[in-house]
């Protein structure tokens, strides 16, 4: 299927690694310039030269911390005006509930909730000025599933997700389309350290913490950043202008719900 997006500018968040660059690759593959970003340039520079080589677009990578005003702003600068936006940064630490401060939940609300609305602030004016843009917002199938553990990302994401059901419907009338996309467990860093935590909480090996969240997934493996890269991608694309304000969920099944 040609998603009909060649030509198309877009800026990928946090897109040296993970979910983010499994999203960057698919839009590159589709024939979208990117803008994309991280902190580190190590990593930064090398996704970027690949994703040029590999797909002959342009790729402008910006380092900066995107959870920052200064970062968004260095970001923004960059960009331009964009036709495809997709949110995201690292997500907070596990932890319990008792211990969270103020400046805990600041920060994450920072990271999972007003950098995300910030940057669709930023650049949705042009989308709708244009008829025509895509938003794609990384969350986490906590917002439908909660983790105890992860009750900072758990309460931030919540607050994104009203945040879109609200603003998703208001600008659809523009042709700009605002979705959520909700990993549940992908193989990447992310991953990797949450699944250390495990073990070493539970004192098990990492493989067994592994094998035992694997045994809850019905698809029995953890998704692949390129999984979610090909569903954010679609969202991104022509056909999905009849999708507004969806929280979709990209766990293998592992949510046990009819609905
Ligand atoms: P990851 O593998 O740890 O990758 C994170 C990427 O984001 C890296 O490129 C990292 O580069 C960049 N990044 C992190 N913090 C940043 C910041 N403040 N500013 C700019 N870039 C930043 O994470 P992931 O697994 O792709 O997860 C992406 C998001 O989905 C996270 O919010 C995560 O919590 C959420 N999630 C993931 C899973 C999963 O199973 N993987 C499940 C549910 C939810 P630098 O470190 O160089 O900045």
């Amino acid at each position: 299927m040609d998603l009909g997006i060649r030509g198309r500018r877009a800026l990928v968040c946090a897109a040296s690694k993970g979910l983010g660059r499994g999203c960057a690759e698919a839009l590159a593959a589709e024939g979208v310039d990117l803008v994309i970003n991280a902190r580190g340039e190590d990593a930064l520079h090398d996704t970027a030269k690949d994703l040029s080589d590999r797909f002959g677009i342009s790729v402008t990578p910006v380092a900066a911390d995107i959870t920052t005003p200064d970062g968004q702003a260095a970001v923004l600068k960059a960009a331009g005006d964009i036709d495809i936006l997709v949110t995201n940064a690292g997500g907070p630490p596990p932890g319990h509930w008792r211990d969270w401060s103020r400046d805990d939940f600041i920060k994450a609300l920072d990271a999972n909730l007003l950098s995300a609305v910030a940057l669709m602030q930023a650049t949705v004016p042009h989308m709708i000025e244009q008829g025509w843009g895509r938003v794609v917002n990384i969350t986490s199938a906590a917002v439908r599933s909660p983790i105890a553990v992860l009750g900072l990302s758990n309460t931030a994401r919540t607050g994104l997700t009203g945040f879109v059901a609200g603003m998703s419907r208001d600008v659809a009338k523009h042709g700009v389309v605002v979705n959520n996309l909700l990993p549940g467990i992908h193989d990447t860093d992310r991953a990797d350290s949450l699944d250390t935590g495990v073990a070493k909480a539970e004192g098990i090996s990492f493989d067994e913490a592994r094998a035992r969240r694997k045994s809850g997934i019905p698809v029995g493996d953890y998704g692949r950043a390129s999984d979610f890269g090909a569903a954010c991608a679609f969202l991104c694309s022509e056909h999905s202008r009849f999708i507004i304000g969806q929280n979709i969920t990209l766990d293998g099944g592992a949510l046990n719900a009819t609905l």
